[in-house]
C-alpha cells in the first residue's frame, strides 16, 4: 500500500536541520513564507520505497515558548497541522542545550524521532554519547547522524515511518515532567479545571495548556480569553496566586522554576550514562557536586540520611514538648471551666465531651506537628529531599518500584507529616501503568500528618522516655512495609517490566527563614483547619451515637434506687468513703450508657474479633471513624473517654485516662500503632485512589486488602507481645 505521510524537522537554530532537509528531499521543495511574517517556509518531498513524505522545515527554535516568532511559527505547524511524525535534529556537541526543546516536544505528546547530528564533532570535543540509552530513557527512537556526509539519514527516515505509521491517527501522548512541590500541585489543579471544560483541549494537550499559563504565554493567555474567559480568569488567578507565592518564599517566578526542572530533567538524563566526557579536568566541580560526593556517597550517604530522620524526631521532641504539656493543660482547663458553668446537659456534654474532648485532643498536637513541618520543610527547601530520592532509588529498585516513586512517598509522609492526598497525585510523573498502580496502592502506607498525633498518644501514654525512638522505629517500618507490600504487588498481581529511571538534583540552595517559616505554616494550618472542620463534623456525629440512645428509664432506676440503698445502708459512715461508693456507682452508670449508645453497641458487638488484637470496644469504635479521616482515632478516643468520666471537675487528659484504663498494655499499644499504620486509607485518599487508578476496583482492593493486612500483623504483634512475651 502508497502511504503519503507528514513529517516536520525540528530544532534548535544550525543543529543542521536545512541540511538534513536538503539531503532528504534533493530537488523535490518549495521555498516561501509563512502567510504575513517573513519567516522562511520550507516544503519538500522524499521518497522512501512505497511512501511518499511530505517534510516542513519548521524555523530553528530554543523553545516552543512564544518567546520568538520563529518559536510561534514552529508551535502553530504543529498544532495546526499535526504532522504525523517531527524529526527532531540535535546538535550532539551541545546535548543539554538541545534537549530543551526535545523535552518540551515529549511534554507536547507528538509522535517523534531524534536524529542526532554532527556525531563528526564530537571526538574533538573530547565528548562520547551513549545514543541508544539516551534513546531508552527518553523512550524515542534516537538515530545517530553525521547531515553533512548523509551518513544515518535513510535510517532516520526510515524510523520517522514507523513512527508516524504506528501512532497515525492516535492522540499525542505526552509525557509528564514534575515541577516540584510548589507548581505541580497547580500543575494538577489547572489540568482538572481545563480537562472539565474543555478548555483549548481540541489544539492542546491539557496539561501541556497548564504549563503553558505557569510560563505565562502570551498568546495561550490571548487565545485562552478568547476561548472562554471565566476559566481563563480562574487559569491566571491560580498562576497569579503561586507566583507571589513563589516570590515570597523563594524569591523567584513561575518560568524560571519551569526551566530548573527541564534542565533537571536533561541532566539527570544527560548524567545517566549518556553522555561521557573525557577529559575529567574539563568538568569544574560546583559546590552542589562537592557537598553530594559526601552526603550521596553509597556508604556514608544512607547513614547520614537515617541520622538526618532520626535527628528529625529527637528534635521534634526536645522542642515541642513544653508547649505540648501547656497546650494539654489548657484543653482540660477549658473543659472544666466550660463544663462547670454550663453544668449539666446536653449543651455541656457536646461542648465538653465532644467539640472540647474530640477536637482538644487533636488540637493538643500541633505544636509537635509544627516542629517536625519545620524541620521537614528545610530538608525540602534546601534540596536535600531530592537527594534522598536519588539514593533510595538503587534500593526502590529492587522492589520493583521506580525511582520516581521515592518522591510520592516522601510526600505521604516518608519522613513524617506528609500526606497521602498529593502522595498519590506525585505517582502521575510514572509513566509504566503498573509501577504506577504499585506507587499509588502503597503510598498510604506511611506516617501521614493525620497519623502522627495517635503515635505521638500512645508514645506518651506508654513510651514517654523513647518516644523519639518510637516514632522513629514506626517510619522505618512503615518504609519495610511499604516496599515489602510492594514486592508482593509487583510479583503477582502486579507483574511486569521495570522502566529506566531519571532523576532531577536540583542545585543545594540555602533554605530562607521565611521561606521555611511559611511552608510549615501551610501545612500547619491545614492541619488546625482539618480539625476546625471535617473533624469537628465527624467528632459531634460520633459524640450523638455515643449519648443515644439513653439508657431506658427502668435501668436509670435501678441505678438511683441503688444510690438510695448506699445512702440509707450507710448512715454512720464518714463522708469520704460514701462518696466513693457513690461515685463507684455514677461511674458504672455513665459506663453502662456508652455501652447502651449506638456507637457503643457496634463497638461492643464487634469486640470478639478486636479482642485478638487487644482492642477494647472503645478503641474499636476509634478506628471506625478514622475511616473517615486519621485524626479522627484521637478525638473519638478523647470523646469516649470524656464521656465515661462522670466528675467534670476532674477532668482528665486522654493520656491519664487510658494509663487508667486496665484494658491497655504496652502489647495494644504496639497493635495500635500497627493498624492505625496501615488499615484503609482515609476517605480524602481513597477519592484520589479512584481518580489516578481510573477503577473503582483498585480503591475497594486499598480498602480490603490495607484493612486485612493491618489486622494480621496487629493480631500477630498483640498475641506474640501479650501472650509470649507477655508485656
Ligand atoms: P539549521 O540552522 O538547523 O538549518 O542548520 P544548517 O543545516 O544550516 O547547518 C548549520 C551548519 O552545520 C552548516 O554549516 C552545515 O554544513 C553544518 N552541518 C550540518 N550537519 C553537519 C554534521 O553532521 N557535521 C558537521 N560537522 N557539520 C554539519
Ligand atoms: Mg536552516
Amino acid at each position: 500500500m502508497a502511504y503519503s505521510l507528514h513529517a516536520a524537522l525540528a530544532g534548535n537554530p544550525n543543529s543542521g536541520k536545512s541540511t538534513v532537509f536538503n539531503a532528504l528531499t534533493g530537488s523535490r521543495q518549495h521555498v516561501g513564507n509563512y502567510p504575513g511574517i517573513t519567516v522562511e517556509k520550507k516544503d519538500g518531498v522524499a521518497k522512501l520505497a512505497d511512501k511518499t513524505v511530505h517534510i516542513t522545515d519548521l524555523p530553528g527554535a530554543y523553545s516552543l515558548t512564544a518567546y520568538s516568532q520563529e518559536e510561534l511559527v514552529a508551535r502553530k505547524v504543529l498544532v495546526e497541522e499535526r504532522p504525523d511524525v517531527v524529526i527532531n535534529i540535535l546538535d550532539a556537541g551541545a546535548l543539554s542545550r538541545n534537549l530543551y526543546l526535545t523535552v518540551q516536544l515529549l511534554e507536547m505528546g507528538v509522535p517523534l524521532v531524534l536524529g542526532l547530528n554532527m556525531l563528526d564533532e564530537l571526538p574533538a570535543k573530547g565528548i562520547s554519547i551513549d545514543i541508544k540509552r539516551l534513546g531508552a530513557l527518553l523512550k524515542t527512537p534516537t538515530i545517530g547522524t553525521v547531515a553533512r556526509n548523509k551518513e544515518g539519514l535513510d535510517e532516520l527516515l526510515t524510523s520517522a515511518c514507523e513512527v508516524a505509521v504506528k501512532y497515525k491517527g492516535q492522540a499525542w501522548n505526552p509525557i509528564t515532567i514534575s515541577y516540584g512541590n510548589d507548581l505541580d500541585p497547580v500543575i494538577e489543579e489547572m489540568t482538572a479545571l481545563i480537562t472539565q471544560n474543555n478548555f483549548l483541549t481540541t489544539k492542546y494537550p491539557a496539561r501541556w495548556t497548564a504549563i503553558k499559563y505557569l510560563e505565562a504565554d502570551e498568546e495561550i493567555l490571548s487565545a485562552g480569553r478568547a476561548e472562554n474567559p471565566e476559566v481563563a480568569g480562574k487559569l491566571e488567578e491560580l498562576y497569579e496566586k503561586v507566583a507571589r507565592h513563589l516570590k515570597t518564599t523563594l524569591d523567584t517566578y513561575p518560568e524560571a522554576v519551569i526551566a530548573d526542572y527541564r534542565y533537571g530533567f536533561i541532566s539527570s538524563i544527560v548524567r545517566n550514562g549518556v553522555v561521557t566526557q573525557r577529559d575529567e579536568l574539563a568538568r569544574r566541580a560546583s559546590l552542589s557536586d562537592k557537598i553530594d560526593t559526601v552526603l550521596t556517597n553509597t556508604f556514608v550517604g544512607p547513614l547520614i540520611m537515617i541520622g538526618i530522620v532520626y535527628l528529625i524526631y529527637k528534635l521534634t521532641f526536645l522542642l515541642g514538648e513544653a508547649p505540648l504539656g501547656y497546650l494539654e493543660d489548657f484543653f482540660a482547663w477549658l473543659g472544666e471551666a466550660v463544663g462547670n458553668s454550663l453544668g449539666e446537659g446536653v449543651l455541656s456534654s457536646l461542648l465538653v465531651d465532644g467539640v472540647i474532648g474530640g477536637v482538644g485532643a487533636v488540637l493538643g498536637f500541633a505544636p509537635l506537628i509544627m516542629v517536625i513541618f519545620i524541620l521537614v520543610a528545610i530538608l525540602e527547601d534546601s534540596g536535600y529531599m531530592a537527594r534522598m530520592a536519588y539514593m533510595l532509588d538503587r534500593i526502590f529498585r529492587y522492589f520493583g518500584l521506580h525511582g520516581n516513586t521515592v518522591m510520592p512517598f516522601i510526600i505521604s509522609g516518608g519522613i513524617a507529616g506528609g500526606c497521602a492526598v498529593p502522595g498519590v497525585m506525585a505517582t502521575r510523573t510514572l509513566r509504566s501503568p503498573k509501577e504506577k498502580l504499585a506507587s499509588i496502592l502503597t503510598a498510604p502506607l506511611f506516617a501521614c500528618g493525620a497519623k502522627l498525633p495517635v503515635f505521638l498518644l500512645i508514645c506518651a501514654v506508654f513510651f514517654p522516655e523513647h518516644a523519639d525512638m518510637v516514632m522513629f522505629m514506626i517510619t522505618i517500618s512503615a518504609w519495610i512495609l511499604a516496599l515489602l507490600v510492594a514486592k508482593l504487588l509487583r510479583s503477582t498481581v502486579l507483574r511486569g517490566e521495570s522502566t529506566p529511571f531519571v532523576m532531577e538534583l536540583p542545585p543545594y540552595r540555602m533554605p530562607t527563614f521565611k521561606g521555611v517559616l511559611l511552608h510549615m505554616w501551610e501545612r500547619t494550618w491545614a492541619y488546625i483547619r482539618k480539625a476546625g472542620t471535617i473533624i469537628l463534623a465527624v467528632t459531634i456525629i460520633i459524640w450523638a451515637g455515643l449519648s443515644y440512645p439513653e439508657l431506658p428509664q427502668d435501668i436509670i432506676d435501678t441505678y438511683d434506687t441503688q444510690r438510695k440503698q448506699i445512702e440509707t445502708q450507710l448512715p454512720d459512715a464518714d463522708e469520704a468513703s460514701l462518696e466513693e461508693a457513690l461515685a463507684d456507682v455514677d461511674n458504672e452508670q455513665a459506663l453502662a450508657a456508652l455501652r447502651n449508645s449506638y456507637a457503643g453497641r457496634l463497638g461492643v458487638t464487634l469486640e470478639p474479633i478486636s479482642e485478638y488484637a487487644g482492642f477494647n470496644w472503645r478503641v474499636n469504635l476509634a478506628l471506625i471513624g478514622g475511616f473517615a479521616a486519621k485524626e479522627v482515632v484521637v478525638s473519638t478516643l478523647g470523646t469516649a473517654y470524656s464521656l465515661g468520666d462522670v466528675d467534670p471537675e476532674e477532668a482528665e487528659s486522654l493520656q491519664n485516662q487510658i494509663k487508667a484504663d486496665s484494658s491497655w498494655n504496652i502489647a495494644t499499644g504496639i497493635s495500635f500503632i500497627i493498624f492505625v499504620l496501615i488499615y484503609a486509607p482515609c476517605f480524602p485518599t481513597l477519592a484520589v485512589i479512584k481518580q489516578e487508578s481510573a477503577s473503582w476496583g483498585w480503591m475497594i482492593f486499598a480498602t480490603v486488602f490495607n484493612t486485612v493486612l493491618a489486622f494480621l500483623l496487629a493480631v500477630a504483634a498483640y498475641q506474640i507481645l501479650y501472650r509470649v512475651l507477655v508485656l
